[in-house]
């Protein structure tokens, strides 16, 4: 048997960060099932810092993870981890509504004339928009780098990554956890949970009450544009009522559907008609034709019943933490969404970033889920 003092239960952005935390004071282990870490979510996000989107606690855990994508300490990363880059929401007969919430919970929107709007998207459709909202600090991330910063922090301090190591049985005993893998038992004192859209399935092998999480799968489809040379420069476009969303990526656009259809933890794969109708609102909105499909992709985005993250202790099982849930949102709160959880498993004080932004513990902690 291996023996550490905290097992760390999916190798994704997020217990690929907690772990890197837990490794400066704590012999650490990742178990990942597949054969690389990053497989599922984590390697399928749209990549984007949007610190308006989201529920109340993933406003403030963005919000306050900004400063660490901007200014990352020495050695994380040898390029920049967020680029920024302009989101407009087109508001569209009936999303007033829609748009009202928006700006109730959004810092430092504008407003902007449809021409103004044509300057920095010049394809957008005339009189499509009733009215267009600017959220000028909003980005891109680069996923990769930030997950592989992560992995390399946590190895030099000395933790490890056991890809290949599939969690199959979990027993509590004597204060200890017995973890089972097809490579043998590993223990600890204390487990990790954060196996993503499988984080219920985890909580069951160990005889934990579940926290009723939802997969949602999400489908992107990627096509090409020509005739544009500014399209690198164009914005995130979407609208109020989040129907649709498109940016450029990589010399082509990205479009989604923004589809959320719950479905069992798998191997997602994207779906022919979500992409379909993104693409019909892409043409709806802007005077782009597209005929062709570059490639598609589909993940899942998990999600809890008020959606926002789950993070803490389990209330009835000793030694297990939490930290699922974190839906659409889980890679640009992830530097605070880790430390929160590491000074949550620690003991320490939260961050000061974390507390300025007005965080409340009790809005993320698991004893509102299973205990209400
Ligand atoms: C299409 C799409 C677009 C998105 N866009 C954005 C965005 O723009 N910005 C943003 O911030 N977020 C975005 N997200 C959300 C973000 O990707 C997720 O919130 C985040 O990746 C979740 O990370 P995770 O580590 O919890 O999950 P995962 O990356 O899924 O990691 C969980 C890991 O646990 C492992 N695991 C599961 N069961 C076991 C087991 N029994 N034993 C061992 N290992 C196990 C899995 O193999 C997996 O590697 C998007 C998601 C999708 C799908």
């Amino acid at each position: 048997m291996k023996s550490y003092d905290i097992i760390v239960i999916g190798a994704g952005i997020a217990g690929a960060s907690v772990a890197a935390h837990l490794a400066a004071t704590r012999r650490v282990a990742v178990l990942e099932m597949e054969n690389r870490p990053g497989f599922h979510s984590t390697g399928r996000s749209a990549a984007s810092y949007e610190p308006n989107y989201g529920p109340p606690a993933m406003l403030a855990l963005t919000r306050a993870s900004e400063s660490f994508f901007r200014e990352p300490p020495k050695g994380f990363a040898e390029a920049p981890l967020l680029t920024s880059r302009e989101s407009l929401f087109l508001v569209t007969e009936g999303q007033e509504e829609a748009c009202e919430k928006l700006i109730a919970k959004a810092n430092e929107l504008g407003e902007l004339s449809e021409r103004a709007a044509r300057e920095i998207f010049p394809v957008l459709r005339p009189g499509h928009a009733k009215r267009v909202l600017l959220d000028p600090n909003t980005g891109d991330l680069d996923v990769d780098l930030i997950h592989s910063g992560y992995l390399r922090l946590l190895r030099e301090r000395g933790g490890q990554v056991f890809t290949d190591h599939e969690v199959k049985g979990l027993l509590y005993r004597d204060w200890k956890w017995q973890v089972a893998t097809p490579h043998g038992i590993y223990t600890s004192p204390m487990i990790v949970n954060a196996a993503g859209a499988w984080a219920d399935t985890i909580a069951k092998l160990g005889g934990v009450a579940p926290i009723g999480l939802q997969p949602k799968r999400r489908s992107i489809g990627v096509v090409p544009v020509t005739g544009h040379d500014d399209l690198e420069d164009w914005p995130l476009v979407t609208d109020a009522g989040e129907t649709w969303y498109c940016k450029p990526q990589s010399g082509k656009l990205i479009v989604s559907s923004a589809d959320a259809t719950p479905v069992d933890p798998h191997d997602a794969y994207a779906d022919d008609m979500a992409i379909a109708t993104g693409i019909d609102r892409l043409m709806q909105a802007t005077t782009l034709t597209v005929d062709r499909l570059h490639h598609s992709w589909g993940g899942l985005r998990s999600f809890v019943r008020d959606g926002q993250p789950v993070v803490g202790f389990a209330p009835d099982q000793e030694g297990f933490f939490w930290l699922a849930g974190q839906g659409g949102y889980g890679i640009q709160s992830s530097p605070a969404l880790s430390e929160t959880a590491a000074s949550l498993i620690l003991g320490t004080p939260l961050p000061d970033s974390v507390v300025a932004q007005g965080l409340d513990i009790k809005d993320i902690s698991p004893r509102r889920l299973t205990h209400s």
